[in-house]
């Protein structure tokens, strides 16, 4: 699943795109996943123009000049990617919505698992999808990440990692490879730690998110940028898939294991 460092390049690379430009037209391929559905969707949005496009934890946040929102979550498979008009004659598979913009710019939404969807939002939709979230890891103090990795101490540290309503924007990928830069095994009881070990996981938090922008991400698994580009920190991981690969550090094999419901990979010995 796209975590915070994809997440932001979409939305960079959209906000690049799109901004103060207009939807001219609107095809629906397959419907389902937009709200309003169908032609509802597409009456709703054609002439609008967008203002640009922000980001809370993992959720695009397309403003409207008027005022307006329109909510987009790639969820597990979901894609935005620039392409040419005759996708929108002969559409790929699983492409769902196709959007022309000012100056001939094409926008196709596609979702292999269709987990992924767009909302048309008012401000009280808008305000009740935000404002459940943790704090903004890159723009928060590591003391203030710190903190709040007290919270529900019974849990494990991995499990506090993946609750959005902590931190947000983390998912399975930036919980491995934060723990195992911090040393700390995933499965740790969050009352178990010192405050010396969370102020340095809060710092970790930031520095590999921060490295994986930078890369454009991780293509660990499909997710591919609007260009259809791979992002490149997939070379920089130390543990996240490397199950039974030697560890970077020590040459132990890194293990897999079940925690927080989730597949999660760590060091035997350079992770206590
Ligand atoms: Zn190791």
């Amino acid at each position: 699943m796209p975590e915070l460092p994809e997440v932001e390049t979409v939305r960079r690379q959209l906000h690049e795109r799109i901004a103060g430009k207009t939807i001219r037209e609107v095809s629906i391929f397959k419907t389902g996943r937009e709200t309003p559905v169908g032609s509802k969707f597409v009456q709703a949005i054609v002439g609008r123009r967008l203002k640009g496009v922000e980001r809370r934890a993992k959720v695009l946040v397309f403003r409207f000049d008027d005022g307006g929102v329109m909510l987009g979550h790639l969820k597990m498979t979901g894609k935005f990617v620039f392409v040419t008009g005759s996708r929108r004659v002969t559409p790929e598979k699983h492409d769902r919505i196709f959007f022309v913009f000012d100056s001939k710019t094409h926008l196709v939404w596609s979702d292999v698992r269709k987990f992924g969807y767009l909302k048309i939002a008012t401000a009280g939709e808008t305000l009740a999808a935000l404002s459940h979230y943790g704090p903004e890891p890159l723009e928060a103090k590591p003391a203030e990440l710190a903190e709040r990795l007290k919270r529900k101490s019974s849990r494990t540290i991995k499990a506090a990692l993946l609750d959005q309503t902590v931190i947000a924007g983390i998912g399975n990928i930036y919980a491995d490879e934060a723990l195992f830069r911090a040393g700390i095994r995933p499965t740790r009881k969050v009352n178990k730690l010192t405050d010396d070990e969370r102020l340095l996981l809060a710092k970790h938090i930031k520095k590999v998110l921060a490295q994986s922008l930078a890369q454009k991400g991780t293509s660990s698994n499909d997710y591919i940028d609007t260009e259809g580009e791979k992002g490149g920190f997939q070379n920089f991981l130390r543990v996240y898939g490397r199950e039974g690969d030697p560890c970077r550090t020590c040459k132990n094999s890194i293990k897999k294991i079940l925690t927080a419901q989730r597949g999660t990979h760590y060091c035997v010995s350079c992770q206590k």
